[in-house]
């Protein structure tokens, strides 16, 4: 891949001084679709083993909540920052919580100019919890402001998070009143430093919800009709590393796939804010669950084989494999894995060998680096669970960087100061 330059996005001096202002991309080859730059050591990647952790008690349910997708918008170049008023009603919003009194059907217009590398998360909290009130994020295209997801789903709270990495960027945060008046809800927008990339080098652990595509085109990643987006809420490194990946994969002409839980807004395990958890584990912001290539070239979230319930839940018939593109998936785990802190997926038993295979293929064509292949064949890291069929769960450490086993050897040069 080409090292892309971060100097621009951060001539405002307003973002990324905590952060040490990323040069991740340029300092993090050590996984390449693209091959002939993954080469670097990433010594002993030999997972700690957390075979006790129980998973996914269903996939994600698409009778829960029903987000709307939003319109693909194409980037608009340096025209980033809307004209004052360019949406009717807007208002501009600081860092304070502001109260949200609306009448039936009625909506308030937030208006957020992001500074480069500002990820703008935003919650709105409201009583009674069941008000049939939506969250919109919209973003400025240079022209109008263009829909990119609507969130309806929960009691009591919602959330949407936005971010540009190419730049500064006008957004808005339209709260709509359903069919009952608003009163006395509670809206915030957090602005948090952030950048895409392979590697974290401070503030790692910080929940941040995955922001809301602007072009899965681009992105490599995009929600569906079964995405909660308030159950999207990872770490900064899983964060900024699933968009990183994502993203690589896009620009070499991959389908985007379909991330569907992290953790809760407030860290918890999806589902337990409605009192049905969707999992055992996926709390704070460790874990989620992505969709898989297809041979045909998709990542929907579908079955990869014909499946039979059993007394663990549901798996695949042995030899039922199809459609299932080994190579694909062995680019995206693989990505994971080279980033030192991936310590343990779960697939099913019967897409294991043929993930194994791509990723033999991937080492050896130099896209992906030769130290992952444990992960792949030690039948640790990479191992079957039940109800894995359709998705792969990936877990990242939650061990403090470079301070433990052989995690102080991969990150060790890219500590910041
Ligand atoms: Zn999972």
């Amino acid at each position: 891949m080409t090292p892309r330059s971060f100097v621009a996005p951060f001539v405002l001096g307003l973002a990324c001084s905590s952060l040490g202002c990323g040069s991740s991309e340029e300092t993090s080859l050590v996984w390449d679709p693209d091959g002939g730059l993954a080469s670097r050591d990433s010594g002993d990647l030999l997972p700690p083993g957390d075979a006790a952790a129980r998973e996914d008690a269903a996939p994600a349910d698409a009778g829960a909540s029903v987000e709307d997708s939003g319109s693909l918008v194409v980037d608009a170049g340096p025209r980033a920052i809307a004209p004052a008023g360019a949406r009717a009603g807007e208002s501009a919003l600081g860092a304070a919580p502001v109260t949200v009194n609306l009448a039936a059907g009625a909506s308030a217009i937030f208006r957020v100019d992001a500074a480069p590398g500002e990820h703008v998360g935003s919650e709105l909290t409201f009583a009674p919890t069941d008000l049939d009130v939506t969250l919109t994020l919209e973003r400025w295209d240079g022209t109008a402001p263009r829909v990119l997801a609507t969130t309806d789903g929960g009691r009591g709270v919602r959330t949407i998070a936005g971010f540009d990495p190419a730049g500064a960027r006008t957004f808005w945060f339209v709260v709509k009143a359903g069919a009952r008046s608003v009163s006395n809800a509670s809206f915030v927008v957090r602005r948090t430093p952030f950048e895409d990339g392979a590697t974290c080098a401070l503030d790692c652990a910080r929940l941040l919800q995955l922001p809301i595509r602007i072009d899965p085109r681009s992105d490599g990643y995009d929600h569906a009709a079964s995405t909660i987006f308030r159950y999207q809420f990872g770490r900064r490194d899983l964060v900024m590393l699933t968009r990183h990946l994502g993203r690589t994969l896009a620009a070499r002409g991959y389908a985007p796939f379909v991330p569907e839980d992290l953790s809760q807004w407030n860290g918890e395990t999806p589902g337990l804010d409605v009192g049905a958890p969707r999992h055992a584990s996926h709390q704070r912001g460790k874990d989620i669950d992505l969709s898989l290539y297809g041979a045909d070239g998709l990542a929907p979230w579908r079955s990869y084989c014909r499946t039979t319930n059993t007394g663990d839940g549901r798996e695949c018939v042995a030899g039922s494999i199809t459609n299932y593109d080994g190579f694909a998936n062995a680019l995206l785990l693989g990505g994971y894995f080279a980033s030192g802190r991936a310590t343990m997926m779960f697939l099913d038993r019967e897409l294991i060998p043929a993930t194994r295979a791509g990723a033999s293929t991937a080492i050896a064509q130099g896209r992906l680096p030769a130290s992952v292949s444990p992960s792949f064949t030690n039948g640790v890291a990479l191992q079957h669970w039940p109800n894995h069929d359709n998705h792969v769960h990936i877990r990242l450490t939650e061990a403090a960087y470079g301070t433990s086993g052989s995690e102080a050897l991969i990150y060790e040069p890219f500590e910041a100061p």
